[in-house]
């Protein structure tokens, strides 16, 4: 199940103490090519098999994870230096909800039929065949399942990288598979480096489609390979998102969510939001109540109970996020609370909130990926939208106004592939889920992802008058 290497190994860091803990496999493109063979052995059997039994191996799959939900969130804590009670109240659930969602979908997916203009139409949905996952280090394994589930479900068998910089759920998860009999062949995990691994996932002829979710250069490099071989791709891709706080909103009342809106994860959630745009005759009050409740987040180790915040993930990424703040007291930004490192092993920054600059400097148009996020008023609503659409990013958006005319002409008019009114991160697995421009290409998402995952055929039938 699990790309050897060889006897090549990459080092896995405990972020909250900036030390080597495991290794994982550094696989290379043979490691793919026997996976893709396992994968493309499996796949008569697995797409012929009804779509209820294709269910209920996800649902098995749902079961025992669930079962194990303690042992993967510490996993998860320890591997990505989130907080031990974010991954097992939310994340952990959100993998096994993903699981069943698409467990469900398999059954309950169908395709249509068209009759009454041009003789009997019908359309054929069929799996790809194998097709390519590769996945980033933010929620583990809740991206790694949103992708392998419906890909699953739909009948594929599936070659899959998770992040080499947080294997380990993907591992166990793995593991879990093999122990309840998983068919052999169906889900293949592939360890190992992007360049490496990724890339033999993208170029290889074998495999029909990439679903990919990760940075845009990564994307774009991605789209380098696969457009010329025509392959279906799904991107999805960085954000710098865009929080629009009117005076009349309930902010105060919605201040923990406002906070988390920016910070949860330590801002390592492509949903955050980054920008937060006030206005004017609310800006003063708010920026207090706000750096208040940002100091007041506590920081600490992952399975400290208390902790709301963790360590950065890597050194690497460490290292990017203070030079962003660095660049950003460069173009004149005044940090109105954190700022910098935390003085502790491990790769901790402290929630750092910044204003003074516009729309056009670096901060607000790159993403940083970090717990730090700018504020910026405004005086209507023009001018709103004007900030929030300024960028080159179109993930997700949050409007915070009592005003229904308001919220929805605003909506409409974000560039974002979701804006959540007077809330954040509210998630139904339904709903097409995505970003355009910058941000990506394609949906995932309930039935967007079930389509993307097979291949519709037309069948015309001329009936006779
Ligand atoms: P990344 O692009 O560095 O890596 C993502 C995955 O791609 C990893 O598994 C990595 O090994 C692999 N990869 C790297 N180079 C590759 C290559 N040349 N070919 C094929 N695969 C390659 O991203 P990351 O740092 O792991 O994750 C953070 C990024 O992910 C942020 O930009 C964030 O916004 C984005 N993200 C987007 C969404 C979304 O739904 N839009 C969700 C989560 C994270």
């Amino acid at each position: 199940m699990h790309g050897t290497g060889g006897d090549r190994w990459l080092p896995v860091h405990d972020p909250a103490l900036g030390r080597v803990y495991a290794e994982v496999a550094d696989g290379d493109a043979a490691d793919v090519d026997a996976a893709v063979t396992a994968a493309a052995g499996a796949f008569p059997d697995w797409a012929a098999q009804p779509n209820d039994r294709r269910a209920r191996w996800l649902e098995r799959l749902a079961d025992a994870l669930e079962a194990r939900t303690d042992d993967f969130a510490h996993a998860e804590a320890r591997d990505g230096g989130k907080p031990f009670a974010l991954a097992r109240d939310v994340e952990i659930p959100r993998a096994v909800a993903n699981l069943r969602f698409f467990a469900h979908a398999a059954t309950q997916f169908s395709s249509e039929s068209h009759h009454g203009q041009a003789g009997l139409n019908y359309t054929l949905r069929t799996p790809l065949g194998v097709v390519g996952t590769i996945s980033p280090w933010n929620l583990p394994l809740y991206l790694f399942t949103w992708k392998i589930a419906p890909a699953l479900a739909a009948g594929n068998t599936v070659v899959a990288k998770p992040s080499e910089v947080t294997p380990a759920t993907a591992t166990l998860l793995g593991e879990l598979a093999a122990e309840i009999g998983f068919p052999a062949g169906a889900l293949n995990i592939v360890h190992g480096r992007g360049a490496e691994v990724g890339e033999a996932i993208v170029a290889h002829p074998g495999i029909r489609a990439i679903s990919f979710t990760g940075s845009t250069a990564v994307g774009r490099r991605i789209a380098g390979i696969a457009g010329p071989l025509l392959k279906k791709l799904s991107l999805e891709l960085g954000g710098k998102n865009p929080t629009l706080v009117f005076a009349d909103s309930d902010w105060q009342a919605h201040l923990d969510t406002l906070v988390r809106s920016a910070f949860q994860n330590s801002g390592q959630i492509c949903l955050c939001g980054s920008r937060i745009l006030v206005e004017r005759r609310i800006y003063n009050a708010f920026r207090e109540a706000f750096v208040e409740a940002a100091l007041a987040l506590r920081i600490g180790d992952p399975m400290d109970s208390d902790a709301r915040l963790g360590p950065l993930v890597s050194q690497a990424h460490f290292d990017k996020v203070l030079a962003a703040i660095a660049r950003a007291r460069d173009e004149g930004a005044t940090v109105l609370c954190g700022g910098e490192a935390l003085q502790r092993p491990g790769w901790f920054v402290a929630p750092t909130v910044l204003e003074g600059l516009g729309p056009d400097c670096a901060t607000n148009r790159e993403e940083i990926f970090g717990p730090v996020a700018t504020l910026q008023p405004f005086d209507d609503d023009a001018q709103a939208l004007a900030l929030a659409n300024a960028g080159d990013y179109g993930l997700a958006a949050s409007l915070w106004t009592r005003d229904l005319d308001r919220a929805h002409r605003l909506a409409a008019a974000l560039r974002a592939g979701i804006v959540w009114i007077n809330t954040w991160l509210m998630r139904d697995l339904r709903t097409p889920f995505g970003g355009m421009g910058q941000s990506g290409m394609g949906r995932e998402g309930g039935l967007e992802a079930m389509r993307f995952f097979t291949e519709p055929k037309n069948v015309g039938i001329q009936l006779s008058s």
